[in-house]
């Protein structure tokens, strides 16, 4: 076993496909600017317009409606805005609901000041609360412009999937403008914008086996938009300048064409995976809490928490036992903090959860690895109260 890594963090980061690095060492190769109207200008567009056709069509949106950021935290700020233009028309947006489970590109509310942010609660279950949301944007004041609304489509932590097209119907119902995260949710489940009636999606490349730092904020038309975050040359018709990051683009494209044509084979398969990573840790732990295995959720992803054993003190048991999976609130710069998605939950935040994500590389192997670990560090915390 000596030296043998599991890499069980998908919902981390994935590792790069071939496809994406092929399609970005091709990119990496053109000297043009896609601005530029030479043809060498014109053959680096063409790779980013095929890259958007890639990614539109894996969320069922039309090309010209996504707009390329950095990454999907980049694309929650340009999102989050207090202020929109309806066409030529300014549109003010005065206050922002989001979700309490929210990742943190989200919950921070991007461009609204934090008096004009708002929490929706979400069950015990780690859905969003239907009647909590219904009660505040019934309390939302009429002559207060229109109420923006942000809730995730699967959560990073539980995987648990959200009822975005019921929430989009109270949403739309008040006027609303409904935000919706899909970054875990992406090549997971089918996402379709249309079907889930958001008004905005935001994905990202890394999630999906693309490149770290390429983005995309999703518009469902466009006459609706957020006042930019980053103005310059007019790149993204305007919506965000910069020269885009080509071979980001072209890796993030090609990732998203493998994740739609794939989706149904690879979650049927990583969702048996699941299954008997459950059943056997049920089996090594009766008394281990496997959070929203009781609602729907993502194929791949498995938050739990082990009585006795603190969620920083499991994360080193398990790295040291060659497998890679993360602490609740790990996502951020390698700090373990408490998840609020617990918090939210109110579940046990102080022994806090820890997650296996699994992807589309996950064998039976690594599984069998990961309980075999997952039995020796469970039957230590009896003993000692902690894993040592
Ligand atoms: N939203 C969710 C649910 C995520 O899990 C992440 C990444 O961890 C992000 C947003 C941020 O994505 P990016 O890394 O592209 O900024």
């Amino acid at each position: 076993m000596a030296g043998k890594r599991i890499y069980l963090d998908w919902n981390a980061t994935a590792p790069l496909l071939n496809e994406a690095r092929e399609a970005m060492l091709a990119a990496l190769a053109m000297p043009g600017n896609p601005s530029s109207v030479h043809s060498e200008g014109r053959a680096a567009r063409a790779l980013v317009e095929k890259a958007r056709r890639q990614v539109a069509s894996l969320v069922g949106a039309e090309t010209q409606h996504v707009v390329f950021t950095s990454t999907a935290t980049e694309a929650a700020n340009l999102a989050l805005s207090p202020r929109y233009r309806m066409g030529r028309s300014p549109l003010s947006l005065t206050r922002l609901y989001v979700s309490a489970i929210e990742h943190p590109a989200v919950r921070l509310g991007g461009r609204f000041a934090a008096e004009a942010i708002t929490e929706i609660a979400v069950t015990p279950q780690g859905q969003v609360d239907l009647a909590a949301l219904e009660a505040l944007l019934a309390a939302h004041p009429a002559d207060a412009g229109l109420p923006l609304v942000a809730v995730m489509l699967a959560n990073n932590e539980t995987g648990i999937v959200q009822p975005i097209a019921e929430i989009a119907r109270l949403v739309h119902g008040k006027g609303g403008l409904l935000v919706v995260d899909a970054v875990q949710a992406a090549g997971r489940i089918p996402v379709n914008i249309a079907a889930l009636d958001a008004d905005f999606l935001m994905i990202s490349a890394h999630k999906l086996g693309g490149p770290k730092g390429a983005g995309a904020l999703i518009a469902r038309g466009e006459t609706l938009m957020p006042e930019p975050l980053i103005r310059g040359g007019g790149q993204e018709k305007g919506h965000r300048g910069g020269t885009e990051n080509l071979a980001g683009i072209a890796g993030f494209g090609a990732a998203c064409e493998i994740a739609e044509k794939q989706l149904i084979e690879r979650n049927f398969r990583i969702a048996a995976l699941r299954e008997k990573l459950e059943e056997g840790m049920r089996k090594a732990a009766p008394d281990v809490i496997i959070h929203g295995a009781e609602v729907d959720r993502i194929a791949n992803t498995t938050f739990f928490s082990l009585p006795g054993l603190k969620a920083e003190t499991g994360q080193i048991a398990f790295d040291l036992e060659g497998v890679a999976l993360s602490a609740g609130a790990a996502c951020s710069s390698g700090k373990v903090g408490q998840s609020h998605v617990l918090t939210a939950m109110g579940r046990d935040a102080a022994l806090g959860g820890l997650r296996l994500s699994l992807g589309p590389e996950t064998t039976e192997e690594d599984i069998d690895h990961a309980l075999a670990a997952f039995a020796r560090i469970a039957a230590r915390r009896r003993v000692t109260g902690h894993a040592a």
